[in-house]
């Protein structure tokens, strides 16, 4: 069995992804620095908004009727000016007819509301990552009646979510529902493999993945849930959901998102874990938020009915869950 490579969706959504990630990688080469901060103090850089633009361009070529809930918009950046001419130069290697004012419109195509189909897209997940060049993702996720159809991860600095320490070309990572979780070099080569979760069921022996920002999780409940459990290994820090391609490929074991002792009231943003989240399912994962309950994409922009998120190799996930319980995370 593969992905269904003949499905219109699919093929959209890979090579919109491979793009997008060559875009990014561009920019990262030849200029890196945040563009400016957002209201919520979180970076910004012209990648994030060229990623948006050119995926979002590629959305109306080929399914105009569908919505797109991306996490940028244009509004500061029509403020500007210069910025704006970066952005507008990057997708014009693309896409050669992009103009400002284009730029700024195909972005804006994000800004639709969760419908009964839609697509969600991260342009740049980890954007703190790729500012000190670490992890960072390209997510794009098709997402009909609440139900993740369709999850596609371009991580650029992911050489193969099969061997991650192996020097290569950056990973594709792709999931549909049914078809299985399956990964490819992101240079346009289709050596697909399957990806599948590890199959350990102890849990000293477990890895524990988490954010690399502390910002983004609780440090301290995370020393007391890897206590409790006995895990032997040292968290891995990892920006992104690299890190769903990590455990979906068998490479880690646990993956948690813990409330930020800052932010206790803190919700997910759709487009941070659509794409993870089948990646993982597909592969034989679980994931679920700290409750335990299933992650609810019917609730506009940001998961308002879970708190965090715990993902895991399937086998753990009970267990870690009383974990959390018993921590009070
Ligand atoms: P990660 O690198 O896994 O922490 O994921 C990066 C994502 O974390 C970004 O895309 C942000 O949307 C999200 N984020 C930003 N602030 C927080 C926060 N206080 N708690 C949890 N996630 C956050
Ligand atoms: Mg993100």
């Amino acid at each position: 069995m593969m992905l269904n490579l003949d499905n219109p969706e699919i093929r959209f959504a890979l090579e919109a992804v491979r793009r997008a990630s060559q875009l990014v990688q561009t920019v990262q080469a030849e200029l890196v620095s945040p563009a400016f901060t957002k209201d919520d103090r979180s970076p910004v850089t012209v990648a994030d908004f060229a990623s948006q633009a050119l995926v979002a361009h590629l959305l109306d070529e080929t399914f105009p009727d569908d919505p797109l809930v991306g996490e940028e918009d244009s509004r500061k950046l029509r403020q500007e000016s210069s910025t704006l001419e970066q952005v507008t130069g990057f997708v014009r290697r693309f896409i050669p007819e992009a103009t400002p004012e284009a730029v700024c419109a195909w972005i804006d195509h994000g800004s639709a509301a969760p419908a009964r189909r839609f697509w969600t897209l991260d342009p740049i997940d980890g954007t703190k990552g790729f500012l000190r060049s670490d992890q960072y993702a390209v997510a794009l996720a098709l997402v009909i009646d609440g139900a993740v159809q369709l999850g596609v991860l371009g991580c650029p600095k992911l050489s193969d979510a099969h061997r991650p320490d192996y020097d290569g070309p950056g990973s594709l990572v792709a999931a549909a529902r049914g078809q299985g979780t399956w990964t490819s070099p992101l240079d346009g080569e289709q050596h697909w493999q399957r990806l599948c979760t590890s199959g350990l069921d102890n849990t000293s022996q477990a890895r524990l993945l988490r954010s690399f920002e502390s910002g983004h999780t609780n440090v301290g409940q995370i020393d007391e849930f890897v206590q409790l459990l006995g895990i032997q290994a040292e968290p891995v820090r990892m920006d992104s959901q690299a890190k769903y391609a990590v455990l979906a490929a068998g490479h880690g074991e646990l993956l948690v998102r813990l409330l930020s002792p800052s932010q206790p009231d803190y919700r997910e943003k759709i487009w941070d874990q659509a794409a993870g989240s089948l990646v993982i399912q597909e592969a034989g994962g679980s994931i679920t938020d700290l409750d335990g309950r299933p992650l609810d994409f019917t609730t506009g922009r940001t998961l308002e009915h879970n708190r965090g998120v715990l993902a895991s190799n399937g086998r753990l996930h009970a267990t870690a869950l009383a974990a959390m319980k018993r921590i009070g995370a």
